[in-house]
């Protein structure tokens, strides 16, 4: 009997221990993507980017006399619709660890044994599973540097190869036409300049990783702050879907602190950093919708929309580097992490406006949306979550600015008002904003609607008169 092998956030062939185990039965093996009713929720720019993984993946398994199988709707129903189909004995999947993907997952588990069905998940999301890190007492980290500590010396296992070839049924299944799902359709006028901007699939993942590790990671360390510096790998993009596996990045950049290239432990420190978030939305899955410190739920954030909420979206602040951060996200569906930490600051402190807002336009725009970094890098500059920086650390934008981006460069890639030629990147921001924006380049240049100082001083008032015990 076929083995069913349901892709979710792993859209890769090599090192993918779901597929490996499926090939390894030696019966016909059905890739199938369900467009569940989770997705349902994805934010325009995941989802268009998710379509775009879709369309790569489909034509990689085409080559290898493969196919990939599309349907929408509840994943239960579909899964129990398609071993009807095909006669399938098993499904495959590699875990997730958000809790509505857990509850799923578990119910469909329980479904399918019931039927005596083979459902088998596997690992592959994270180098580390989240309980099987624990502190000496038994319990869960809740503060980084202890959680690299007790797994940086950790065994990982070795890298699984592609397989060669896919067995394929006798008689494929019928599949929706990707197109007719629309997944670039909430992008509006945005989808072709964010798609330019990507870089999808397996192979592109994996030249980068050799790329970066080849040239950039010696000076990984001193150059990451530095958002006009193209300095960091880009691979969240590939890691949020799948299309590298954390393993292959930890093996190889293990490998390069062996030749002794600096930057490269660093490198693994940062990797360990999506796992302790994943660690976290395990363990404390209310860190995705509430202050993960409880004591913070009483803080006076505010979460009424208005123009300046909206100024911030459309980078509009009057602040180069948040303006500039925030342009670079809507056109490209990225942010360099230190202008990451810059615009929510600024949302959370300066205009004392609540995290979740933030979380939620990082969640429409972000290509590399990923539940559970977002969620913990939001907390982490609030203030509220694990491990935090006090919230008292409030990053002065234009004190950032003249620090990390002292040639300007980053404001010039992203600011097009008062400059004769600016460059394409700052003109595709108006090819991918909404006409409602009423955006032009030829605009004069936003005033500041708050000032520094003065939002400094009510930020630190708020939090000196929140009730937090100390
Ligand atoms: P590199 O510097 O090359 O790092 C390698 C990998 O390490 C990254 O791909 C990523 O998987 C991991 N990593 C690096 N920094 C962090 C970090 N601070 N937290 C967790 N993992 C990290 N990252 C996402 O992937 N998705 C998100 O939705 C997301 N939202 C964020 C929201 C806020 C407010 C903040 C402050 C950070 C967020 N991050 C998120 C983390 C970080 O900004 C990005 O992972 C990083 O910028 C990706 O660029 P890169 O792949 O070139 O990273």
């Amino acid at each position: 009997a076929p083995v069913i092998w349901w892709l979710r956030r792993d859209l890769r062939l090599a090192d993918n221990p779901a597929l490996a185990a499926a090939v390894a039965n030696g019966t016909p093996v059905i890739p199938l993507f369900v467009f569940d009713t989770l997705d349902e929720d994805l934010g325009a720019a995941p989802r268009l980017r998710l379509g775009l993984g879709l369309a790569h993946l489909g034509k990689v398994l085409e080559r290898l006399g493969s196919r990939l199988i599309l349907r929408r709707g509840p994943a239960a129903d579909v899964l129990a619709q398609m071993i009807a189909e095909t006669g399938a004995g098993a499904v495959h999947w590699t875990r997730a660890y958000d809790p509505q993907a857990i509850a799923r997952d578990t119910d469909i588990k329980d479904q399918l044994k019931g039927q005596g069905i083979a459902a088998k998940s596997f690992g592959g999301h994270l180098l580390f599973e989240p309980w099987t890190v624990e502190t000496k007492t038994g319990g869960m980290y809740r503060v980084y540097s202890p959680y690299w500590k007790s797994v940086r010396d950790r065994d990982v296992d070795g890298l699984i190869a592609a397989p060669s070839r896919i067995p394929a049924p006798a008689q494929w299944p019928a599949s929706d036409d990707l197109d007719s799902w629309r997944l670039a359709a909430a992008m509006r006028r945005g989808a072709d300049v964010v798609a330019q901007y990507c870089r999808v699939g397996e192979d592109a993942a994996q030249a980068r990783l050799a790329e970066f590790l080849d040239t950039r990671v010696a000076d990984y360390k001193q150059d990451r702050d530095f958002p006009a510096v193209d300095a960091t790998s880009g691979l969240s993009e590939n890691l949020a879907w799948g299309e590298i596996s954390p393993r292959r990045m930890w093996h190889h950049g293990l490998e390069a602190r062996r030749a002794g290239k600096s930057g490269a432990e660093h490198f693994l420190k940062e990797i360990v950093w999506r796992e302790f978030a994943y660690h976290l939305m395990f363990h404390t899955p209310h860190i995705l919708t509430r202050n993960w410190r409880p004591e913070w739920e009483s803080f006076r954030w505010s979460e009424q929309e208005n123009e300046q909420v909206d100024a911030w979206r459309r980078g509009q602040t009057g602040y180069n580097f948040v303006d500039a951060a925030m342009r670079e996200l809507y056109v490209t569906g990225k942010m360099h992490n230190r202008a990451r930490m810059i615009v929510a600051s600024f949302l959370t402190k300066h205009m004392l406006t609540h995290w979740r807002i933030g979380q939620q336009w990082f969640e429409e725009c972000l290509v590399d949306w990923d539940p559970a970094s977002n969620a913990m890098g939001w907390q982490w500059v609030a203030g509220s979550g694990p491990d935090a920086s006090p919230f008292f650390r409030i990053f002065n934008p234009d004190g950032q600015l003249e620090k990390f981006d002292p040639k300007g460069r980053y404001q010039s890639a992203w600011i097009a008002e008062g400059q004769a030629n600016p460059p394409q990147t700052a003109l595709d921001f108006y090819r991918a904003t909404p006409l409602s924006w009423e955006l032009s380049p030829q605009d004069t240049r936003a005033e500041p609607f708050l000032d520094l100082k003065a939002g400094r001083a009510r930020a630190l008032e708020a939090y000196g008169q929140r009730e937090l015990p100390d």
